[in-house]
């Protein structure tokens, strides 16, 4: 017997397009004959809709974005009646990558690929989560954040509290989101005023952190209780920082996998990756990105429930050199899925 998979995404975030993009590379590598895929589209303004089983991959993006066929309702009557084994959240961003949708999945009581709903909605709010890391000891930027009615109520003084407590250069970032979208660097109070204001375009909470100059350094982690890292590897933007345009346009961002480091720096990492995981009771998979000082010490930046995931991202690359490629780790993550579901029961 086939495994029922619902391939679920698109998504109201603005991460909407970098899920299709992802969508149309995994109905490339999934086996066809392992598994009865269901894509599962939801669109940017959150109209969920299911399409007929695949019978080939998806020939472009457009043909992901289906219309019609009942809407969100057809397809929440599906995942009551239990219609899928397993639902692939191939969503980034809020509403998706968040734990909303993980939230509707548990109390429909359908399997899941990826985190559960506290590590995802943890991992999505970059303020929650780096409380949450200086919790369990992790090294980290110094950080603090702004919420809109503050910020609009005396931007002046917004800016004085910025400038003294993080002071240049400071990143500014929306609370909630990933792909670099609403990020700034800034080296001045005047950059700091136009990064607040384009930061709260995309969420009502936004933080703001010391800039360091440093290595960036990832490893993937895959597992349930006992997690186990990737390969390790480097980042080098050939811009400032690793914008959005950097990581989904341009495409000349190098990956250097395996990244230079000696043993003991890996075996450090990997120790710090770990628990980063466990400090946020993350399931399946993330992708952890550290930056490692001019001084040797490894700052952890972010883990990402949901990394980018198409074949060219870092997170299959790195699981590649380990040697689990793409389908597999597909298959890898299913499984993974299943099994943190029936440890449930
Ligand atoms: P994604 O989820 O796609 O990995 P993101 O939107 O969550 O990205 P970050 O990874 O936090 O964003 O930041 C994007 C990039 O900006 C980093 O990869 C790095 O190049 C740069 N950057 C972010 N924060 C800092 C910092 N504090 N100091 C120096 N560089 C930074
Ligand atoms: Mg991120
Ligand atoms: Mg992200
Ligand atoms: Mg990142």
């Amino acid at each position: 017997m086939k495994t029922k998979l619902g391939l679920l995404y698109g998504g109201k975030s603005a991460e909407h397009n970098v899920s299709l993009q992802t969508a149309k590379a995994v109905t490339a590598a999934i086996n066809l004959n392992t598994f009865d895929v269901y894509p599962i589209y939801i669109s940017i303004d959150g109209t969920w809709t299911e399409g007929a089983k695949l019978e080939a991959p998806a020939a472009s993006v457009e043909a992901l974005q289906l219309s019609g066929n009942g809407g969100t309702e057809h397809v929440l009557s599906m995942l009551a009646q239990n219609k899928y084994d397993v639902v692939f959240p191939l969503l980034h961003g809020p509403n998706g990558e968040d734990g909303t949708v993980q939230g509707l999945l548990e109390v429909l009581n359908v399997p899941y690929v990826g985190n559960g709903v506290l590590a995802s909605s943890a991992g999505m709010d970059k303020i929650m989560m780096k409380n949450v890391f200086a919790q369990a000891g992790l090294e980290q930027v110094g950080y603090t954040h702004l919420i809109r009615p503050r910020w609009e109520q005396d931007k002046e003084r917004a800016c004085s509290r910025i400038e003294e407590e993080i002071g240049w250069p400071c990143f500014v970032k929306p609370a909630n989101l990933g792909s670099s979208v609403g990020i700034s660097k800034c080296q001045n109070r005047e950059e700091l005023a136009a990064a607040m204001d384009e930061a709260f375009q995309f969420d009502r909470k936004v933080i703001i952190e010391e800039g360091v100059t440093a290595r960036e350094i990832e490893v993937g982690i895959l597992g349930n209780d006992l997690p186990e890292c990737s390969v390790i590897g480097e980042i080098v933007p050939k811009k400032d920082f690793y914008d959005y345009k950097a990581k989904y346009e341009d495409g000349d961002t190098a990956l250097i996998i395996p990244a230079d480091l000696t043993e003991e720096q890996k075996v450090n990492m990997k120790e710090l990756a770990i628990r980063a995981y466990q400090s946020l009771d993350c399931s399946g998979l993330v992708r952890a990105d550290f930056f490692l000082t001019e001084d040797g010490r490894f700052l952890i930046n972010e883990v990402n429930t949901m990394p980018g995931f198409t074949p060219f991202s870092m997170f299959p690359l790195l699981w590649k050199e380990a040697g689990v490629d793409y389908p597999q780790l597909i298959e890898k993550m299913i499984e993974l899925g299943i099994e943190r579901h029936q440890e449930k029961q």
